[in-house]
């Protein structure tokens, strides 16, 4: 695709943004990478490049890190009065509002995933950098009953210096995750994109700035994992990493970071079920099915991409899903019409392609699609498995694409057997009009976010976190202030 076709696309603000250059955000300043090293940035509708940014090496991350530990020793944001800190905040919420339009353009660019799409997914990250905004005034220790010799009161702390580490499919939703609690607990941060998508987290960066974050406490650093990554999570002078990602880098983070004692918080992968009982409302589960595994083409951790369905209301269940996932609309993120976009990369196509190759292998029957589509860029079709046992790989292993696995069940102990059977606990959702059903699969079910007939529902005040290889630690919320606050007790002898 040439240049000019990119920006007939683009609004003037996103153009000027993609046309100028995008250097490493470090104390305050945008700077090109040490070494001069450049990442490409490629459209997944095309699978052409767009443009560059720069490429942060070990150098940069030590200069980044050095900027956030001196912007947190000296006090220029955890010593702010907290009102003062939740004004600055709220304009950061208020900032990206204002530049909603232009942020979903670069988001769409980078992601390929409906416009419409990106544009609601600026405003959650209005909403979550507005809910923690609420957050800096409200954390506190507590007075401890210690007897009537001691005072004993605790004080909540920063952990310090925070990195976030975030993965490609809700770049700055992902982004604001980390942004709002580090920075309402007086923390400082550096923000590593992932190498697919930098654009909106360096724009990001310059909205702090303009909200008055000071300089030095949120850096960005685009780069890729191995390098620019790994750099700051065997960093002494990194505190604490927040991670999102696949369970196989949380894996590896975790050993790395045990070198230095960081803290660690890692939201990782899944393999969520849902449960449709055959009294469930099927239309309803249905559509809401579809929304979970064909919403940002399957590439998102809470993808339901287990449908375990009750053995009478299979076929026609399923002969409603596979009516209405063929009428989706799959097409590139600008197209107007488009309801489903790419996957993100070209490694990420040979292994959803994979994927579907090994369905086949395994026995299990195709419903629907089940093919790369023919077209630039990186598009598979919507694809329906049926006839899946829960132990074949596509059923147990995240493929992170459009590809549902019907797996029928007799009975309510079958289905939750099923349910729980994978390494992964991320989250399930449970369909039945019968409450006692309802909780009880709620309480047996081993994940960390169940939903009751509905599917893929956020709420900024309820904690989301995996059981099992679905990682730990709990975000959102007052959760998340566990994550970057530490105790300290202080007992006074009277
Ligand atoms: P990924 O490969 O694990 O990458 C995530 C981030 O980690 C990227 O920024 C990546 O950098 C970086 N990284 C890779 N190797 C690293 C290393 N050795 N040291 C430090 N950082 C490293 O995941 P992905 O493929 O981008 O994203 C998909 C995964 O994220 C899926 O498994 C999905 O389930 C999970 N996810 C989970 C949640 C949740 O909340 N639980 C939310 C969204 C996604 P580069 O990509 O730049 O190399
Ligand atoms: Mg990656």
């Amino acid at each position: 695709m040439s240049t000019a076709t990119i920006e007939d696309r683009l609004s003037s603000t996103a153009r000027s943004f993609l046309t100028g250059p995008k250097g490493l955000l470090i104390d305050g300043e945008f700077r090109p990478a040490a070494d001069g090293g450049l990442l490409a940035v490629v459209d997944p509708s095309t699978g052409e490049r767009v443009t560059e940014v720069a490429f942060a090496g070990t150098a940069d991350v030590d200069q980044a890190v050095a900027s956030a530990r001196a912007a947190f020793a000296d006090g220029r944001w955890s010593a702010l009065a907290p009102i003062e800190q939740s004004r600055r905040l709220e304009r950061l919420a208020v900032l990206v509002e204002e530049h909603g339009a232009e942020l979903a353009e670069l988001e769409t660019l980078d992601v390929g995933k409906p416009l419409a799409q990106s544009q609601w997914e600026m405003g959650l990250v209005a909403d979550l950098l507005r809910y923690y905004a609420g957050w800096c005034t409200k954390i506190h220790g507590d007075v401890n009953p210690a007897g009537t010799d001691f005072l004993s009161y605790t004080l909540r702390e920063p952990v310090g210096v925070c990195a976030g580490i975030i993965p490609w499919n809700f770049p700055l939703v992902m982004a604001a995750f980390k942004v709002g609690p580090a920075l309402a607990c007086g923390n400082t941060l550096i923000l590593k994109p992932a190498e697919q998508t930098p654009l909106t987290a360096l724009r990001f960066g310059e909205l702090c700035l303009e909200a008055g974050i000071p300089a030095g406490v949120v850096n960005v650093l685009t780069g890729d994992g191995e390098t620019t990554g790994n750099a700051l999570v065997e960093h002494p002078g990194v505190d604490k990493i927040a991670f999102t990602g696949s369970t196989e880098v949380g894996r590896k983070i975790m050993v790395k970071a045990a070198g230095t004692l960081k803290k660690v918080s890692l939201e990782l992968g899944g393999k969520s079920p849902s449960i449709i009982f055959a009294d469930a409302d099927l239309e309803a589960a249905a559509t809401a099915a579809m929304q979970g595994i064909w919403t940002n083409a399957g590439q998102w951790c809470v993808a339901g991409s287990r449908l375990v369905v009750e053995q009478s209301i299979h076929d026609t269940f399923v002969d409603v899903l596979v009516q209405h996932s063929s009428q989706l609309k799959v097409g590139g993120g600008f197209d107007a019409d488009s309801q489903m976009g790419p996957l993100i990369s070209d490694e990420q196509l040979s292994r959803v392609s994979s994927y579907m190759e090994i369905g086949r292998e395994e026995g299990a029957e195709l419903a629907l699609g089940g093919s790369r589509m023919q077209r630039p860029g990186y598009f598979v079709e919507p694809t329906v498995f049926t006839g899946v046992r829960n132990d074949m790989r596509i059923a147990q292993e995240e493929i992170f694409g459009p590809v549902a696995a019907v797996i029928p069940f007799g009975g309510d102990e079958e289905a939750l057997r099923i349910g729980n059977g994978t390494d992964y606990g991320l989250a399930a959702a449970v369909w039945t009009r019968d409450v006692s059903r309802a909780h009880r699969a709620a309480r047996a079910l081993q994940a960390g976010q169940i939903w009751v007939n509905s599917y893929g529902d956020f709420d900024w005040s309820t904690p989301f976190g995996g059981y099992k290889q679905s990682g730990y630690g709990r975000e959102l919320g007052k959760y998340s202030l566990d994550l970057y606050t530490q105790m300290k007790s202080v007992l006074v002898r009277l």
